[in-house]
């Protein structure tokens, strides 16, 4: 089974898809015995990714910085809460907890720890994959500027093949199957 650590936004955007493709994921990880990984919060796609794998009673552990920990930001049904000191705390636990690192739909934040994992890939700080869903076509101008970078010469080709994109709910979920080391 995999612990997965997933990269979220704190809000909910303007697309149902967003929603579903969270709720989706949760559900597929609670069914299938996997532990999320997440940043504790309780808005956005961040709140409904952690509602749906509780709704099936799997496992899920949020790291949150004391200073998010606050009742109207904190996820008050996840009982596996870690506190941390700082967000470099916080990143720092959720890599040491992680599988696999999935990016769904976010904002800066989610940028940052996707971007923060595939780096130190890249520095071969650690071998584990890296996966974005690609919702509704939200990162299609982000795939454009990777292969842009890759064109220019910013990013190797063996760079660029660290982010594995996955294009619909199915093809993530393959992606996750297809790590080995877990029987699902
Ligand atoms: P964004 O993609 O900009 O919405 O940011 C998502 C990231 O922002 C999270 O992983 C956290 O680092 C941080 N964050 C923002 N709001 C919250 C919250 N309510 N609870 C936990 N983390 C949050």
């Amino acid at each position: 089974m995999l612990r997965v650590c997933v990269f979220c936004g704190s809000k909910s955007g303007d697309r149902a898809e967003y929603a579903e493709s969270a709720e989706q994921l949760g559900r597929w990880l609670a069914r299938g015995g996997h532990t999320l990984i997440y940043g504790g919060g309780s808005t956005g796609i961040m709140g409904l990714l952690a509602e749906a794998v509780l709704a099936e009673r799997g496992a899920v552990i949020g790291v949150i910085t004391e200073h998010l920990a606050r009742p109207e930001l904190m996820h008050a049904g996840v009982r596996d809460m870690r506190i941390t000191r700082d967000m470099h705390a916080r990143k720092s636990l959720m890599h040491e907890l992680a599988d696999v690192y999935v990016g769904l739909p976010g904002g800066f934040g989610t940028m940052e720890e996707l971007f923060e994992a595939v780096t130190w890939a890249q520095l071969e700080l650690h071998a584990r994959p890296v996966l974005l869903l690609n919702v509704a076509g939200l990162y299609d101008g982000l795939i454009r500027l990777l292969d842009d970078m890759t064109e220019h010469g910013f990013l190797s080709l063996r760079c660029r093949r660290l982010i594995t994109i996955c294009s619909s709910d199915e093809e993530l979920q393959l992606a996750l199957q297809a790590i080995p080391g877990q029987s699902c």
